[in-house]
This record gives C-alpha cells, sequence and structure tokens, in this order.
C-alpha cells in the first residue's frame, strides 16, 4: 500500500526542492473525457494550492536523482511515510549510488532492509540498480517505457520515476491517487469502486496539468494520505468538497462499511506463512547459515518434524525470490542468505 498516510503525523517545515514544490498552477490545462474542463481546472487550483499549504518536508521531495527516487518508491510501497524516513536515510549513506547497491552482497542488501519488511523489495530493488548499470551503463533511462522494462518496476514505479526524477507529465496511480482520483470524478468508491483501473489509469494521464508533472503527482499523493483517506476523508474541510462526485455521499457510505475488517485481517497474520518467511529472514540475518531443523525451531516454537515440508517449501519459495540459498548437507538442508 503505497503511500498510505492514514497514520502519518505532519512533519514540520517545507522543503525547498527545485522545481515545482511549492509552486502554484496558474497554466492550461487538459480536459479528462470523465469531466468537464472547468472541473478540471478547478481540481489543479484546489489541489497544487492545498499541497503547496499542507505538504510535508519529506527528503525525497529535495531530490531528483532517480535512483534516491526508486529507493524512496520501493520503500514507501508497503510501508508508512514516518517509518520509510529513517531508512530512506540510512540506505543511501550505505549504498549511496547505483554502483554501490548494484556491487554489494546480496546477502548484505537483505541485512540493511532488516526492520521494513516484505523482503523482495530489497532483492527486487538490487535487481532493478543492477539492469540500469549493466543495460545503461549506470545511467537511468528517462522514458516511462524504458523504465519500465527494468527488472521490479511496474506501472506505478515507473510513472514516479519519470515524473519525480526528470518531472514528466506521467500519470499513473497507486492506493491513494487511486482513491481521490475516483471520488473526485466517478463518485463514491466503498463497498465497491464503479470507474474500471484502466478508466482511472487514462484519467491519471490525461488530467496531469502540462509542465506540473512533479507537483501535481506529489499533490495527489499527499492529498490521498492526509486530508481524503481511506475511512476518514476530511470532507467539511476539503478545498474540493464543491468539485467532488463522491460528496456528501461519501460518509454515509463509510459508515456503512463493515467494522472490524482489519482486525479481522491482522488475525490471519498470526501464523501466516507470510509472518513466517519474514522470520526466517529475520533468522538468517542473525545467524548467516542455519539447517532447515534449527531454521525451523526459530520460527515456530513448536516446529516438529511434520513441519519440515511446510518449512521446505517455504525456503525454497524464498529462494527462487532471491532471498535465500539451500543446499544439501549430508541428511539436511542448510539455508543461507544469497
Ligand atoms: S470532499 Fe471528501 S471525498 Fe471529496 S475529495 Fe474532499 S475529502 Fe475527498
Amino acid at each position: 500500500m503505497p503511500h498510505d498516510g492514514t497514520k502519518h503525523e505532519r512533519m514540520s517545515g517545507r522543503p525547498s526542492a527545485p522545481g515545482g514544490c511549492g509552486r502554484s498552477y496558474t497554466g492550461p490545462v487538459i480536459a479528462p473525457s470523465a469531466a468537464p474542463p472547468e472541473k478540471i481546472v478547478a481540481v489543479h487550483v484546489g489541489l497544487l494550492a492545498w499541497f503547496q499549504a499542507n505538504q510535508r518536508d519529506l527528503p525525497w521531495r529535495h531530490t531528483r536523482n532517480p535512483y534516491a527516487i526508486l529507493v524512496s518508491e520501493v520503500m514507501l510501497q508497503q510501508t508508512q511515510v514516518d517509518r520509510v524516513v529513517p531508512y530512506y536515510l540510512g540506505w543511501l549513506r550505505a549504498f549511496p549510488t547505483i554502483q554501490a547497491l548494484a556491487d554489494a552482497p546480496t546477502a548484505e542488501v537483505i541485512r540493511r532492509w532488516s526492520g521494513l519488511g516484505y523482503n523482495r523489495r530489497a532483492v527486487n530493488l538490487q535487481r532493478t540498480v543492477r539492469a540500469v548499470v549493466d543495460d545503461y551503463g549506470g545511467v537511468f533511462p528517462r522514458t516511462v517505457e524504458q523504465l519500465r522494462a527494468l527488472p521490479g518496476i511496474g506501472p506505478y514505479t515507473s510513472g514516479a520515476i519519470a515524473a519525480f526524477a526528470f518531472e514528466q507529465d506521467a500519470g499513473f496511480i497507486d492506493t491513494n491517487m487511486r482513491r481521490v482520483l475516483h471520488r473526485l470524478f466517478f463518485g463514491v468508491d466503498v463497498p465497491s469502486p464503479v470507474a474500471t483501473e484502466r478508466e482511472l489509469t487514462a484519467l491519471a494521464v490525461e488530467v496531469v496539468p502540462p509542465g506540473e508533472g512533479w507537483t501535481w503527482n506529489q499533490a495527489l499523493i499527499e492529498f490521498g494520505a492526509l486530508q481524503c483517506t481511506a475511512r476518514r476523508p476530511a470532507c467539511v474541510i476539503c478545498p474540493l468538497q464543491r468539485d467532488c462526485a463522491a460528496y456528501p455521499a461519501i460518509q454515509t457510505a463509510i459508515r456503512g462499511l463493515p467494522v472490524g475488517a482489519r482486525l479481522k485481517r491482522e488475525g490471519t497474520w498470526e501464523g501466516s506463512n507470510r509472518q513466517a518467511r519474514g522470520r526466517i529472514v529475520d533468522m538468517l540475518r542473525q545467524h548467516p547459515t542455519l539447517s532447515l531443523d534449527d531454521l525451523g525451531s526459530r520460527v515456530r516454537p513448536e516446529y516438529g518434524e511434520s513441519d519440515r515440508p511446510w518449512l521446505y517449501d517455504l525456503v525454497r519459495a524464498l529462494e527462487r525470490d532471491g532471498l535465500t540459498k539451500v543446499a544439501e548437507e549430508g541428511e539436511t538442508y542448510v539455508v543461507t542468505l544469497p
């Protein structure tokens, strides 16, 4: 869930990033098929003014370095902003350049990711920069199409790098952007959206104000994180209320959602394979080599012989994801970081 802001705290200060950050928009607009041009103008003006007044001072908003942008985007994919900030800064100290990350042993990369979760992201990040080194001499390609062709880069991340590193007018959507665009242009998005992914992606591309790709996309992300949140949109004080297709019905729709859905999801985490995968990698960060059974007893206190096939499947799956190495040794298997 990229950029989820439901629990974010606002940070003090204002960024001094070059280009875009803090500017107000007065330029021309392109009308999307989903809305009349005058509505687009109103949304541009309202959202960009809101961003100017409310944006948080986040370190990745001070750079146009595509590698640093990539690092921030990958970290933000599953982790909240306030947790990402120290990891982002630490990562760039440990691996300050593409080359440094490409050259680092993968085990070291996985260790450095410790605490962020979803360890596959670390391996994929290194795969991406190795491809940039191998295929582009260490210089990031600039077009969305070239970026999209890199391993580990999806439609969101390619658009984000194009917009945030190269200040292109790229349109793309993550969870927050999708929600904001849906509510503004298509209406209430819960319990289920009325617009398709294709429609929302097309809209995202069409509504970027020319020359304002950096600011516009940052503003959409920030607005979704702080103002138009999933469960508690601040409609009463929203500058876009008059132009919002979801207002006021969104408040009633949210109140009608079942309570406790989140608790149920958390309940399924305990004892899940996803939890076990995270523990396996954590154990290997602490103990470079472990036999399968030794690993099993550290991952699951009640581990027994009957759990061996389950654990074996997990470490093999992690191996396919580039997170472990499994080798036969005598009558057992030993597991290491790659
Ligand atoms: S009025 Fe409410 S639903 Fe509409 S954009 Fe503003 S915060 Fe979101």
